[in-house]
Formats: structure tokens, sequence, C-alpha cells
């Protein structure tokens, strides 16, 4: 499996996995020309798309979405609640929906998602697996980490996690006090601690690959995102890639393979 980080930051978030010569879009949060940009810099070829996934429908993750699904004709996939907002911008689109009860079978994948505490309509975090039993896991727009969200983000080969803010920088950002708490709240975003508590927990002998997404501009910085997360990692005995995602250029293609340890562990 391959995974595509186009962009991440509250500007606009795209990520795509691609596996067996088909590719699912994990959230569309830029026009979908810059998304198309992105892509042909990154090397993803987006006639590959098989469909467009969406956490949520803030802008930042959704906005590019109407005009890219129609362009490539592919279905969208979302919560019920997400797209009962989306749909007047997308009458053409067809929609697959996605939530706890099933996972989604799409070309080489399976996708599963799970509600999320953000204040969005009904927002989820995603897991991609393919059936040679890699799989991808991306949550951003976490106010907390609920039981839910950890459960589905076990025992995958790559975490994209938001690590959003510097709690000591939120608190001398000069955002007002009423802002500061609606992001450090259960309805705003996880801080770069609480992104590490959450990777240490989640790590396992078959993660490989983390990337660190969603920074804020104002109140973290690729160096602090790393400076919290890496030993944390570390110590609980990540030996894979650490990355972290930016606002305005992609990074270069990720693969995502299970270390060799585990794949002689599962036989494969
Ligand atoms: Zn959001
Ligand atoms: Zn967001």
């Amino acid at each position: 499996m391959r995974l595509y980080v186009l962009g991440s930051g509250s500007r606009g978030n795209c990520c795509a996995v691609e596996a067996d010569g088909s590719a699912i879009l994990l959230d569309a949060g830029f026009s979908a020309r810059e998304i198309e940009r992105r892509a042909e810099a990154a090397g993803l070829d987006l006639t590959r798309v098989a469909g467009i996934v969406l956490t949520h429908e803030h802008g930042d993750h959704a906005c590019g979405a109407p005009r890219l699904a129609r362009r490539l004709g592919v279905p969208v996939l979302t919560a019920e609640g997400t797209w009962a907002r989306l749909a007047p911008r997308m009458p053409c689109a067809a929609h697959r929906p996605i939530g706890l009860r099933a996972a989604v079978e799409l070309g080489p994948f399976r996708v599963e998602a799970c509600p999320t505490s953000h204040d969005a309509a009904d927002p989820v975090a995603l897991a991609v697996r393919t059936s040679d039993g890699t799989g991808v896991g991306v949550a951003y727009d976490l106010g907390r980490a609920t039981t839910a969200v950890r459960y589905l983000l076990k025992n995958l080969t790559g975490l994209v996690l938001e690590a959003n803010h510097d709690e000591m920088q939120l608190r001398t950002s000069g955002y007002p006090p009423v802002v500061q708490r609606r992001i450090a709240g259960s309805g705003g975003h996880l801080s770069n601690r609480a992104a590490a508590d959450l990777l240490s927990e989640l790590h396992h002998p078959g993660l490989s690959v983390v990337v660190l997404a969603h920074l804020s501009e104002r109140c973290n910085s690729a160096f602090d995102a790393r400076a919290t997360v890496a030993p944390a990692l570390q110590r609980a005995g990540f030996g894979g890639a650490l990355h972290v995602a930016t606002q305005d250029v992609p990074l270069p293609p990720i693969d995502v393979v299970m270390p060799e340890m585990m794949q002689l562990r599962l036989g494969l």
C-alpha cells in the first residue's frame, strides 16, 4: 500500500492510499484544481481513484469533493449526517454510507469508520485495509480520542494522526480564552502531547509509518510536534518512519509495508 499526503492543516487536508493499481482519496479539502496539481506533483494518478472518502463536511476536509467527484465520476463515501449537509452541493454524486455498522468494500480497499468527538454533523475517523493485511488509519479533528477511535486505529500499519497544537504555545498564542478552550476542548483538536500518548498506546510491532497531521500554523511547528512525539514512540519500541505533514507541499509518496518481523509472524 502506498500513502500520499497531499497536504494537511487548517487550510486543507487531502491524503490518498493506492494499492493494486487503484486508489482512494481520504478527504478533499483543497479545490479540485489544487488537488489535481498536488496529485501530479506527488505522482498520484487521479484516474485510478475509485472513490472519495470524507471524514466530515468542514471546508478544510471536503471543499474539493463536489467538483472532483463529478470530474472523476466516482462515489463519495461519508457518514449519513455528513452527507445530509453535503448532498445539496453535489446533486449528481453517488453516495455510499460509511459508519460503525458495516465496512464498505471499494476496489481492493475495505473502509471502516467510527464517530469522532468534533464540532461537525457526523464526523468520523477512518481505517482503510487491503487483503494483504496492511492498513492505514486517518484521524484528525479529534477533540479527544474516544474508545471507539482507539479501537478503530488498532493494529494498522500506518497512522495519519492529528498533532494540532503545542499546549504551551496555545496558551501564549494570543487567541481569546474562549477560542483556546474550543481548540483544546472535547470538540476541538488533539495536542502534540495527546497525540504522543495515543501513539504510545496504539504502538504494536506491525506499525511502520506514522504521519503527524493537521498542525496549527499559529500554535505548533513540525519541530515541536516531532520533539514531543518521537521520544514517546521510541520508548514504545517504534522503529518505523515518522513524518510530519505540511500545509503547502505534498510529502513524497510513503510505502506502507509491514515490518519483516510481523510478516514472518503472520506467515506471509
Ligand atoms: Zn473540522
Ligand atoms: Zn480540520
